[in-house]
Order: structure tokens, then sequence, then C-alpha cells
């Protein structure tokens, strides 16, 4: 897991940084008040949240759903480039580290369109089912054991056209070191084959974060 860009130099990073980003004051109180947290290191990177929520607004995306929140970055980034009447389901079974969120979600004004879900995402997903094939933009970053089960429900919920996006798919790196062969590591791994090889979608693997796999549902 990475907070920052894989591979870049403290230098470039700190320039790729400071010429790009533009920051809501909500984004900027929520990355301090999860950068000092245990975990703190799951959270989306800056560059990769503003990469999303250009996404959303290339895509015109009103339906967006995630699965994996953590103290709610990436929603947070989501919902600020989702239309007034846009909507992000957002999953996770931390009621702890998502209340860190809300109060973010509520300064930027956008906690209305965040519709936020606790408990297995596999639950949460399956009574969802009536949906399928209505949301324009999804987002994987949960317990990677699951990767595949969770990107198999998403894709029936996208619509054809619509974008998911896989997080951590590089895992540090460690996905090409074939000695690890820790649990997440193989389901990473397995995740990324599927993808590469499914013709139900477009893809597009990026070193962006800890890696990030675009996803276009074919039509
Ligand atoms: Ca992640």
């Amino acid at each position: 897991m990475s907070s920052r860009s894989l591979g870049l130099s403290e230098n470039v990073y700190t320039y790729l940084l400071d010429h790009s980003l533009r920051d809501s004051q909500a984004c900027l109180d929520l990355r301090a008040a999860t950068a000092d947290m245990e975990f703190g290191g799951m959270q989306v990177s800056p560059e990769q949240g503003q990469f999303m929520a250009l996404l959303v607004s290339l895509m015109g995306v009103k339906k967006a759903i995630e699965v994996g929140t953590f103290t709610g970055y990436s929603a947070l980034c989501v919902a600020q480039a989702l239309p007034a009447d846009g909507k992000i389901i957002a999953c996770d079974i931390s009621e702890e580290w998502t209340s860190i969120g809300q109060k973010y979600w509520k300064e930027a004004g956008v906690d209305h369109k965040i519709d936020l879900r606790i408990g297995p995402a596999i639950e949460t997903l399956a009574s969802l089912e009536d949906e399928a094939g209505t949301f324009d933009f999804g987002f994987i970053d949960a317990d990677k054991v699951n990767y595949i089960r969770y990107y198999e429900v998403l894709l029936q919920l996208l619509r054809p056209g619509g974008l998911l996006l896989v997080d951590n798919v590089l895992w540090g790196g460690s996905v090409a070191d074939m000695e690890d062969q820790e649990e997440s590591t193989r389901a990473i791994r397995a995740l990324n084959s599927l993808v590469h090889s499914d013709n139900r979608v477009d893809l597009s693997m990026l070193p962006v974060g800890d890696g990030l796999t675009l996803v276009r549902k074919r039509i």
C-alpha cells in the first residue's frame, strides 16, 4: 500500500504535487487528519484522488460506487466532482474509519451525495442486484482476497461503457516478486490476470499511486 505514486524520486514527486494539485480545504484537512493514523498509508494519494475526480468529470458520472472507503478520501474526491444530483454509494466495514471522513464530507458540502453503507461489501453489493447496469463508475479498494468477487459484481452493476477503477494492483511492487506468495499478493495477481484476459472489458494499468487499473465495460 502507498499514499504516493510508486517509483518517483522525492523531488520529482514534490514537483508533480506542487504543479498539479488543486486541493479543496476539506481534502487538505482530511489528509492531515489521516496522516498520523495507524494504517494512514491506506489513504488514496492526493494525485490519485484528483485523477479520479477528473475521470468522474470526463465521464459525466452521476451514479458511482466504491468498495473500501477507509477514512473517506476517495469518496470525498469523487463526490466533489459529481453533479448536484450525483451520488456515490460508499461501502466499508468500519464505523470508526468512515466516521473520520464524514466530518470532511460535511465541510466540503458533499455529504448529501455520499450514501455510506456499513457492512460486509459482498452483502451490500448483493442488495443492489436490482440496480445492475446502472452505475457509471466504480472503485475497488478493499480487502484484496475478495478482489475478484468485487470485480465480478461491480462489472454487473456497471452500465455498458462504465468505468471501474481497481486500486493497489502493483501492491508495492510485490506482484512482480514471485517469491512473495502472501495471500493478498496472490489475490491481486489473480485479478490482474483475469482483467488482462477479460474480453468483456478494455483496460489500462497505470503506475499511479500503488498501481491503478482502469477498466471500461465494453458496450
Ligand atoms: Ca488503496
